[in-house]
């Protein structure tokens, strides 16, 4: 689209008009004082407040929208700004230019009109599109904020729940690295119902849809007299408003100045811990002075040493919800595991692994670092027992397969890394062959060992670590694992050591 500029105000404009000109060619972009006697949409106000969208994401006709940013209750940003002679993407931060491609655009009629490959998924940010925002007065989202919850919390999670309620009322930041199974939801809710109570907006974000979905119900019940969003690609409360909101990390991209409270689940998690304009998208999320809540059980090194140096504020909670301390990996070394693999049999050291937890009907995860070897593999698994199955990222059968192991009509899975995070199976003992692959990363193996003894009925479980030579992130696995135990003993967050443990 094109402006003109007149008396200090952009007007709308046509491509014919010589006198016009696209967003990108100002070099300012002039504001309107607020008229206090305008008639404002309050539609507009609700849909648009907290959020940057363009013309397409908002139900409101364009001279609806004008009329609003000349009586200074729209803000015009450029959709694509030049900075140090570099355009960068207002939306998603980007700034490679290789990201970025020019088109013959039919909205402003220039020839070469530059647009973001980057964010394209959302809807074209081009040189010519403006995003909007709201400058008008906030509009009061309703809802009660009393917290319903009658379950107990654990000592270290108390402790970190009472860090994480100073931190969102000081409008600070805080890392609260939980061992997988400490049970970290209910750390927040303190925080989460303190923040609402003052006004504030919340919002928890997550790499992952699957963790939405699951956190949703749990937070609606817990706090019954708000709506809460629930947002993730493709959810019908996309456009809605709320005082607590459950995203993905990618739905951030439409919020600007949103969040009073931003609380990151899986910090560490592919795609936010690689993808920087994720980050981008969190930052603008949040208002100038805000909150910012991290939640790992693995935050990579950088933020490890960040921690030790005393950079970070950060609370650990190392010890489980139920008192046992988490059970440490054994490293067996296995040979040239991938040359046996391709003759189509298992090192006899990994055989007699599996056969066990067959006889004994354990049921056992093995985490293979390749889907290629998990094809070579899986005929020859089948013949010490037909259930066996295997899964992967893009198998489309993903959720079936889990459902079968979880009803433990399959004794055991051959897997690759998408079953680190987030499952739970009781009793489970878990080995990876391979696991000096580089996949297998620190945070990756304290992942898949968390995956062992969750439940409290069944707290132990095997992990072993079939390698061909032994790697850093597996001595580094080993040692974040045994000090997690050992600082939760000295806390007296666990009832008992494992042998070996004291020293
Ligand atoms: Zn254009
Ligand atoms: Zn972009």
């Amino acid at each position: 689209m094109r402006f003109t500029l007149q008396e200090n105000k952009l007007k709308l404009s046509t491509s014919t008009d010589p006198n016009s000109t696209t967003i990108a060619a100002l070099t300012h972009i002039p504001q309107p004082e607020i008229n206090p006697n305008y008639p404002f949409s309050q539609n507009l106000q609700h849909f648009l407040q907290g959020r940057m969208l363009l013309h397409d994401e908002l139900p409101f006709p364009k001279e609806q929208l004008h009329e609003h940013y000349e009586n200074g209750y729209i803000h015009y940003h450029k959709g694509i700004s030049i900075e140090k002679g570099k355009p960068v993407c207002t939306r998603c931060g980007n700034s490679t230019r290789h990201h970025f491609a020019a088109f013959s655009c039919a909205r402003c009629g220039e020839k070469e009109c530059l647009y973001c490959r980057h964010c394209i998924m959302m809807g074209r940010v081009s040189s010519c599109t403006p995003l909007l925002s709201w400058a008008g007065p906030a509009a009061h989202l309703s809802g009660t904020a009393a917290l319903k919850w009658d379950g107990t919390l654990s000592q270290g999670q108390a402790h970190a729940s009472k860090k994480v309620t100073e931190a969102i009322q000081a409008n600070g930041e805080l890392l609260v690295w939980a061992v997988c199974g400490a049970g970290k939801t209910e750390v927040l809710f303190a925080g989460i119902a303190a923040a609402l109570a003052q006004g504030k907006r919340v919002c928890i974000a997550t790499p992952r849809t699957d963790v939405v979905l699951e956190l949703s119900p749990r937070l609606q019940a817990v706090f019954p007299g708000i709506k809460v969003a629930a947002l993730y690609g493709g959810s019908e409360e996309r456009n809605e408003n709320s005082v607590l909101t459950i995203s993905t990390t990618h739905q951030l991209f439409r919020f600007h100045e949103a969040f009073d409270t931003i609380i990151i689940d899986e910090v560490d998690a592919f795609p936010f811990s690689a993808d920087r304009s994720l980050q981008h998208a969190a930052q603008k999320a949040r208002k100038n002075s805000s909150a910012l809540i991290s939640l790992s059980a693995t935050p990579n090194e950088k933020w490890q040493n960040e921690c030790k140096k005393g950079n970070r504020p950060f609370v650990t909670i190392p010890g489980r919800y139920h008192r046992h301390p988490l059970p440490v990996p054994e490293m067996k070394w296995c040979g040239d595991w991938e040359k046996t693999l391709k003759r189509g049999k298992l090192p006899l050291i990994v055989e007699t692994w599996i056969t066990k937890r067959l006889t004994e009907k354990t049921p056992a995860l093995l985490f293979l670092p390749k889907i290629e070897l998990m094809e070579v593999l899986l005929p020859y698994m089948k013949t010490f027992d037909e259930r066996i199955e295997a899964v992967h990222a893009e198998d489309p059968q993903r959720k079936e397969k889990v459902q079968r192991m979880r009803n433990k009509e399959t004794p055991l899975l051959v897997t690759t890394t998408i079953l680190e995070r987030g499952v739970t199976f009781p009793g489970v003992d878990v080995a990876v062959l391979g696991a000096e692959d580089r996949i297998f990363t620190e945070s990756a193996l304290v992942q898949i060992a968390g995956r062992a003894g969750r439940s409290s009925s069944q707290p132990n479980g095997n992990i072993t670590f079939f390698h061909y030579g032994k790697t850093n992130a597996m001595n580094k696995a080993y040692r974040q694992i045994t000090n997690m135990n050992k600082e939760a003993f000295e806390k007296g967050l666990i009832d008992y050591v494992l042998p070996g443990m004291r020293n």
